[in-house]
Parts: C-alpha cells; structure tokens; sequence
C-alpha cells in the first residue's frame, strides 16, 4: 500500500529536511499552519499511535528529536505545540504514525 511519507522518507518524494538519525526524520509540512510547522516521523513504518510498540524505543527517538528541533528552530523559550492526529475524528489524513511541531506565533486553545 502506498505511504506518502514512506516516499517521502525513501527520497520518491522530495521534502524539506530538518532533522535526520538513524531512527527519526523530520521535515517542513507542505501545507504550514504556522511560521514553523514540522513533521517528525519514525523511518519505521507505523500507521498510528495506536499502533506503537510500548516495548520500543521508538517514542523516545520521537521526543529526543522534537527537542532538538525545538532549540534548533529557536522556538524552545516561547513554546510550541506538538500534535498527533489519531484516526478520522483526530482528523489523521496520512497513515503513518507523525506528530506535528507547531511554532512560532501565539496558538489558539481548543483546537477545531
Ligand atoms: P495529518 O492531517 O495526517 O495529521 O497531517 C498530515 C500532514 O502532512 C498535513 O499537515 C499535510 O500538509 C502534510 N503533508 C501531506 N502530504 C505531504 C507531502 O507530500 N509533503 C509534505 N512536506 N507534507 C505533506
Ligand atoms: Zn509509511
């Protein structure tokens, strides 16, 4: 079955890097909802976080990196939001497990 961000992650599918290891990969969202919008990604395919193997360090791999790209990005001192959409209610449009890293101006709470 097709992932766009396995292509992505394979180079079929160009992308803006901005962080790379041996487990994570992280680039600019096409469509940025605010002056910084990241999505960071597992280069293990993994639809959803329902689908996270609790006995793997994936997650850790994930937080490691957005706290990288948070001071690299220059958003650490003002804050930033992290996003996971889960599922069509979460509003989850690709099925490969990522979380949004969302900056750089005021956000708004709740959510749409
Ligand atoms: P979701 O709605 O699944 O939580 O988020 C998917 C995100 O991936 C959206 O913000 C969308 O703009 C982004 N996206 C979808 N296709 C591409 C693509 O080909 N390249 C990049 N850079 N982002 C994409
Ligand atoms: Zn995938």
């Amino acid at each position: 079955m097709a992932c766009i961000f396995c292509s992505i992650l394979k180079g079929e599918i160009p992308s803006k890097k901005v962080y790379e290891d041996e487990f994570v990969y992280a680039f600019h969202d096409i469509d940025p909802k605010a002056p910084i919008h990241i999505i960071v990604i597992p280069k293990e395919h993994c639809a959803n976080i329902l689908e996270v193997a609790t006995d793997s360090d994936m997650m850790n791999h994930i937080v490691k990196a957005i706290q990288v790209i948070a001071k690299q990005e220059g958003v650490d001192a003002k804050g930033f939001r992290v996003v996971n959409n889960c599922g069509p209610d979460g509003g989850q449009t690709v099925e490969h497990l990522h979380f949004h890293l969302l900056g750089a101006r005021q956000l708004t709470w709740p959510p749409g």
